[in-house]
């Protein structure tokens, strides 16, 4: 059985090697060949699979069984170029690998730290190039347990602690503290932490805690009953912050205030389009009681009622239904007013005095646009596709009045 020596156990820092072809295969539709031993991590244990090329040829994705790496490749034709006994040249994507390896054990110590501060323990690890979390075993976080997690871990960072990994004898792991217990049968490879964490782990980490570099907490949130927590190592928090200081920088240029002043000016723009919009409603409502008036003045007699037959492109919905009823406030006051548009919109205003039912109305109205709507007697709405019957759908209510 093709067997393949993992680099990555003993050297996570390994990045280029040289190796020899030892199988072809097929691996999840792909070619894929496996070499003697490689400094690929395959994908596993929330950690993603590594990236980058043999012999020049890019490695797609990277798939381990028990034994075997298997490297998978773009073209079948790939495989030609590297026939079984052939020595081949490894690099992996360097950048990719280290910004894992500063998450994962990033992650083992946050989730430590946890633990030791709160007694949360994590149930759940996602590593992807978009974001890292951990689930804790809580429906609820505060503030204060976040941040206290929050520093041991980078304290236990900021205190170079060496990161060691190796396989031990079941005697061993039965000393040793693990969080929880493994997952395999077998050799166990632990990966520990002096004094404060001991995992059973395959994954990759730095020497030290110090190349994780830093950990921050981004966001928390509930997650089907437990707390899920996204957080940033080393490089990735790096990025954090500068994308957090950009997006201050402008919103604080655009307020012509300091970054340290944005949450006040932000409550003082939100405070004073409040009051502006509250101020323009007032306006508006004074605007359509005038012009409501005017139409008033012009309205046709249909018995007691007073019927003001419009179009109105230019009023959103809610002022033609405001402009509606400030016609019916008046005595035997009727408002059919229509809106072009897709689709074209009816609005009818009855005064009681009217002797006239709005919903009965639109139904006549709607009946032309072949559409919907509803409301009460005094006033009612709809809208419907035949746009073009608009003038219409008026001239039918209209009719409905007496002509
Ligand atoms: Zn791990």
């Amino acid at each position: 059985m093709a067997e393949t020596t993992r680099l990555y156990y003993d050297d996570a820092y390994c990045a280029d090697f040289t190796a020899r072809v030892i199988a072809h295969g097929t691996v999840a539709g792909r070619p894929a060949v496996a070499l003697d031993r490689s400094a690929f991590y395959p994908e596993g244990g929330g950690q993603p699979a590594d990236r980058g090329t043999l012999n020049g040829l890019a490695v797609l994705d990277v798939q381990a069984d028990p034994s075997t790496v298997w490297h998978l490749l773009a073209r079948a034709e790939d495989l030609a170029t590297l026939p079984i006994g052939a020595v081949v040249q490894g690099a992996i994507a360097w950048e990719r690998r280290f910004d894992h390896m500063q998450q994962h054990c990033g992650q083992h110590l946050l989730t430590a730290a946890f633990l030791a501060t709160s007694g949360l323990p994590t149930l759940a690890f996602h590593l992807s190039d978009g974001s890292v979390t951990i689930d804790l075993d809580t429906p609820a976080l505060q503030p204060a347990q976040v941040r206290a997690a929050e520093e041991l871990a980078n304290r236990v960072v900021w205190e170079c602690r060496p990161v060691e990994a190796r396989f031990v004898t079941a005697a061993e792991l039965a000393r040793l503290p693990l969080r929880k217990p493994p997952q395999v049968d077998g050799p166990v490879r632990v990966v520990s932490v002096a004094d404060f964490d001991y995992s059973a782990c395959g994954g990759t980490h730095p020497h030290s805690t110090g190349g994780v570099g830093l950990i921050s907490v981004l966001r928390w949130s509930r997650q089907r009953g437990g707390t899920r927590v996204e957080f940033a190592c080393g490089g990735r928090a790096l990025r954090e912050v500068r994308r957090l200081a950009a997006a201050a920088a402008g919103a604080a240029a655009s307020l012509s205030v300091g970054v340290d002043e944005l949450p006040a000016a932000a409550e003082r723009v939100v405070a004073a389009q409040k009051a502006m919009a509250r101020e323009l409603a007032v306006s508006q409502a004074a605007l359509d009681a005038s012009e409501a008036l005017r139409c008033y003045a012009a309205a046709l007699q249909r018995g007691p009622a007073r019927v003001v037959r419009l179009i109105r492109a230019d009023l959103p919905l809610a002022r033609l239904r405001s402009l509606a009823q400030q016609i019916a406030a008046q005595p035997g006051g009727v408002a059919l007013i229509g809106a072009p548009g897709t689709p074209a919109q009816l609005v009818v205003a009855c005064a009681a005095s009217s002797g006239c039912d709005a919903r009965a109305l639109l139904t006549t109205g709607l009946a032309m646009l072949e559409g919907r709507g509803g409301g009460t007697a005094q006033l009612a709405q709809g809208g419907g596709p035949r746009t073009e019957r608009l003038e219409a759908a008026l001239d039918a209510m209209l009719a409905a009045l007496g002509g």
